[in-house]
């Protein structure tokens, strides 16, 4: 494992990252490019690509617009129908994990930003089937949130005719560079399944599982290449064309419409994720049992890659959060139904021997990424005001303690 001298990235990144010969790796080789390139010119070019998609008629949707009540759902709406004035279709993949300010959030979203959206509930027996199935075999609690929130909006572009889907940035751009801005690199059904999907799809679950049936699947299913070719589908990303900086995204957001966040045990983004009560937590610990790192190390490497924190300040707030235990197991063992003795001990399979020694039965060593890092200064200065991430709330508002399984809206 060799180390990024700029971010905290390593080698053993699991999308795959390289180190030129100044030790600089290629994500954040890419991301120079944020600041080298013209993106006027750039945001002419998206203009040039979606005209040919608006509705001549006014009779069906310009385009698909992928959404929760988190992430950059906000920042691509205001882009998608206030700036390019295009009219979407949101859509958004039930994720059981609701938080009551997801749900506030993206009831917000529509109403502030008046637009049509479609829910994809899948019946919670099958979705609880597969996590049961996925969390045994690949320590993975979200393979039904990847799959069904990277398909429901594909299926939906084949169902409404309507071919044109718009995402945010690209993952695999921003953290490792795996492609430049000037791919212009689009939404693939291998790409889902490589890394989205950790190499299985939907079919591909009932030759792993005996515990599942075609009828736990189905609606994970990604359209053939018929359905797709005969719409003519295609699934851009927005980070290609305008500077991507989540984090001042997410404030203007704040100020303009009103996103919510909060703040979480286990990072110091609070802008993020703010709809999920795993995500960051019980997901995030599966991270660095599987990985030897977690999303506080992607949070911070973006902001020392955007200049907000200097290296020695990142690595020191990973060290302040990552090992932080997660808050909210016992709501997911009541929502499964499964005993939280049992899930420790099935968390505890997934500890990868790589990063986790066992010194006794229960007593682990951690060797993941941060305890590797190169020498830091004991106490770096603290980071400037232009670092901090504001919480506007709490992600608990007044829904009690467990998951909104079903949510129709929220007053505001
Ligand atoms: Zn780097």
């Amino acid at each position: 494992m060799e180390f990024c001298k700029r971010c905290l990235y390593t080698t053993a990144h699991p999308l795959g990252l390289v180190l030129d010969d100044e030790g600089v790796c290629s994500g954040c080789r890419v991301h120079e490019e944020k600041d080298s390139l013209d993106w006027a010119e750039r945001w002419a070019r998206l203009e040039s690509i979606v005209a040919p998609y608006r509705s001549t008629d006014g009779r069906n949707y310009d385009c698909i617009v992928p959404v929760s009540g988190a992430h950059d759902a906000y920042y691509i709406v205001h882009l998608v129908k206030e700036r390019l004035g295009l009219n979407p279709l949101l859509v958004t993949y039930n994720r059981y994990f609701n938080t009551p300010l997801g749900i506030r959030n993206l009831a917000n979203l529509r109403i502030r930003l008046n637009c049509d959206i479609l829910y994809q509930n899948v019946n919670p027996e099958s979705v609880k089937r597969i996590v049961r199935s996925t969390l045994r075999r690949f320590g993975s609690i979200y393979w039904p949130i990847l799959a069904g929130q990277t398909v429901f909006p594909v299926q939906t572009a084949v169902r409404f005719r309507v071919p044109l889907i718009i995402w945010g940035a690209h993952q695999g751009l921003e953290q490792v560079g795996m492609f430049s801005h000037l791919h212009e690199v689009e939404m693939t059904r291998r790409y889902r399944k490589d890394h989205d999907l950790m190499g299985y799809e939907a079919d591909d679950l009932l030759s792993v599982f005996d515990t599942l049936t075609e009828g736990d699947i189905w609606q994970y299913r990604y359209p053939d290449d018929a359905a797709l070719d005969a719409i003519g589908v295609r699934g851009i990303y927005l980070g290609n064309y305008v500077r991507w900086d989540p984090k001042a995204q997410h404030e203007s957001m704040i100020a303009r419409h009103d996103y919510a966040s909060a703040a979480f045990a286990r990072t110091f983004d609070t802008y993020d994720h703010v709809d999920c009560f795993n995500y960051m937590d019980l997901h995030d610990q599966l991270k660095l049992f599987k990985h030897g790192y977690s999303r506080v190390t992607d949070h911070a490497t973006r902001e020392i890659r955007h200049g907000r924190l200097t290296r020695d300040q990142g690595l020191a707030l990973v060290r302040q959060y990552e090992q932080v235990p997660p808050r909210y197991v016992e709501r997911f063992c009541d929502w499964l139904g499964m005993q939280p003795q049992s899930l420790r001990f099935m968390l505890d399979q997934h500890r990868n021997p790589a990063y986790w020694h066992a010194a006794s039965p229960g007593e682990w060593t951690f060797r993941g990424w941060s305890t590797r890092q190169l020498d830091t200064p004991a106490s770096p200065a603290s980071p400037s005001s232009e670092a901090a991430f504001a919480a506007t709330a709490s992600r608990e508002l007044d829904g009690g303690d467990r998951y909104i399984t079903i949510g129709k809206g929220w007053p505001c």
